[in-house]
C-alpha cells in the first residue's frame, strides 16, 4: 500500500499522458504556450501501462484518472484505457479533458471501458471562451460534452474555474446549463499552479463567493458530508435535490488531511502532491530495466515523504516549478 507518514493511503492515481494542450486557459498557461517536454522524455504507452499495472496489482490503487495537458491529444489513449480497464482488481477509470475531440472519441473510449469523464467548461459565451482560452473552440467543447453523455459516460461531470472580471458572472448560467442536461458541475478555486506564476490570492474567486453567487438563484443545502470521504468537492443539493453542485475550495477549504491521491507525470516522475517541490524519477529506473519490485519500492518511498498539507497560506510557500499542465491536474 502507498501509505504516508501521517497514515493517509493513496488509492487514487492521476496519470498525465502529455503536457501538450490545444487550449491556453489563462489560469494554466500563457497564450504562447510552453516548451513542451521532448518526445523521448515522455513515457511510452507500454511504460504507462506497466506503471499503472504495478499501482493496481501491487500498491492498492483502485481509481485511475488520465489527464494532462490534454489527454485526448495522446494517440494511444483508447489503447491505454482498454489496458487499464482489463486490470484486476478492476480499477475505476476516468478522464479529465477539455472536451475537444470527445465527439469523435467518446464512443471508442466507452467501448474501451472508460467509466466517467470530467469536462472542463468555464463559459458558455464564445467571446469569453476566446478571451479565457485563446482559441475559438467553445462549440467543440459543447459537442464533446453531448457526445460523452450520449456514449453513456454518466454522470458527466463538468469542472469550472471562475476568474474575477472574466467569467465570474457565469456561475448561475453554467449551473443552469448543467442542470438542464443532467451534468454534475463542480467549481474549483483557482490555485497557484499557472506557468506564468500570475496567481494572486486577492484575484481568486473563493468558495464562499461562489456559494454566494449560486445562493442568489438557487436553494442550496449541504449534502450528507459523511458521503464526502476523501473527495475534494463539498456537495450541495440544488433546490432540495436530487441535482447537486460541488465546490472545491482547494485554497480556502483545503482537504489535505483526507487526500488519497498520487500522481505520475508524463515523463514518469511520481509526485505525492500537486504542490510537491520534489519528484521521484521512475522513468530512469524503468528504462534501466528495474523489475516491478524495485519500481514499487521507489514509488512507495515517494509517497512516504508526502507533506501534511499544501501550505499555500504559509509565508514560506513556494509554487512548484512544474505548472499544472505538466503535473496532471
Ligand atoms: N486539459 C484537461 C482539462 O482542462 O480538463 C486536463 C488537464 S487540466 C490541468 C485539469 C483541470 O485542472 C481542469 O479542470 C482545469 O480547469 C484545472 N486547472 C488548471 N489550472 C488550474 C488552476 N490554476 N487552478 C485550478 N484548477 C486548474
Ligand atoms: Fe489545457 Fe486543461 Fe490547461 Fe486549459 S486547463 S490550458 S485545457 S491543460
Amino acid at each position: 500500500m502507498l501509505v504516508d507518514s501521517f497514515g493517509r493511503v493513496a488509492t487514487d492515481l492521476r496519470v498525465s499522458l502529455t503536457d501538450r494542450c490545444n487550449l491556453r486557459c489563462a489560469y494554466c498557461m500563457p497564450p504562447e504556450g510552453l516548451d513542451w517536454l521532448p518526445k523521448p522524455d515522455l513515457l511510452t504507452a507500454d511504460e504507462i501501462i506497466r506503471l499503472v499495472r504495478i499501482g493496481v496489482e501491487r500498491l492498492g490503487i483502485t481509481e485511475v484518472r488520465f489527464t494532462g495537458g490534454e489527454p485526448l491529444l495522446r494517440r494511444e489513449l483508447v489503447e491505454i484505457v482498454a489496458a487499464t480497464t482489463a486490470l484486476l482488481p478492476r480499477p475505476q477509470v476516468s478522464l479529465t479533458t477539455n472536451g475537444i475531440g470527445l465527439s469523435r472519441l467518446a464512443e471508442p473510449l466507452a467501448r474501451a471501458g472508460l467509466d466517467r469523464v470530467n469536462v472542463s467548461l468555464d463559459t458558455l459565451d464564445r467571446d469569453v471562451f476566446v478571451r479565457l482560452a485563446h482559441r475559438d473552440r467553445l462549440g467543440d467543447v459543447l459537442d464533446g460534452l453531448m457526445a460523452a453523455d450520449g456514449a453513456g459516460l454518466r454522470p458527466v461531470k463538468v469542472n469550472t474555474v471562475l476568474m474575477r472580471d472574466i467569467n465570474q458572472h457565469e456561475a448561475v448560467p453554467l449551473l443552469r446549463y448543467c442542470l438542464e442536461r443532467g451534468y454534475e458541475l463542480r467549481f474549483i478555486e483557482q490555485m497557484p499552479l499557472d506557468a506564468q506564476h500570475g496567481w494572486r490570492r486577492e484575484d481568486m474567486v473563493t468558495a464562499d463567493e461562489i456559494l454566494g453567487l449560486l445562493k442568489d438563484a438557487f436553494d442550496l443545502t449541504e449534502d450528507d458530508p459523511r458521503e464526502r470521504g476523501s473527495a475534494p468537492a463539498e456537495m450541495f443539493l440544488v433546490n432540495g435535490g436530487p441535482d447537486r453542485v460541488g465546490v472545491i475550495g482547494s485554497v480556502t477549504r483545503p482537504f489535505c488531511g483526507a487526500c488519497d491521491r498520487v500522481r505520475i507525470t508524463a515523463d514518469g516522475q511520481v509526485r505525492n502532491c500537486l504542490f510537491a517541490t520534489e519528484e521521484s524519477d521512475l522513468r530512469t529506473a524503468l528504462r534501466a530495466g528495474a523489475p516491478d519490485d524495485e519500481l514499487a519500492e521507489r514509488w512507495t518511498a515517494a509517497v512516504r515523504g508526502k507533506r501534511a498539507g499544501h501550505g499555500i497560506d504559509d509565508p514560506s510557500f513556494l509554487q512548484p516549478a512544474r505548472p499544472m499542465s505538466a503535473i496532471g491536474g
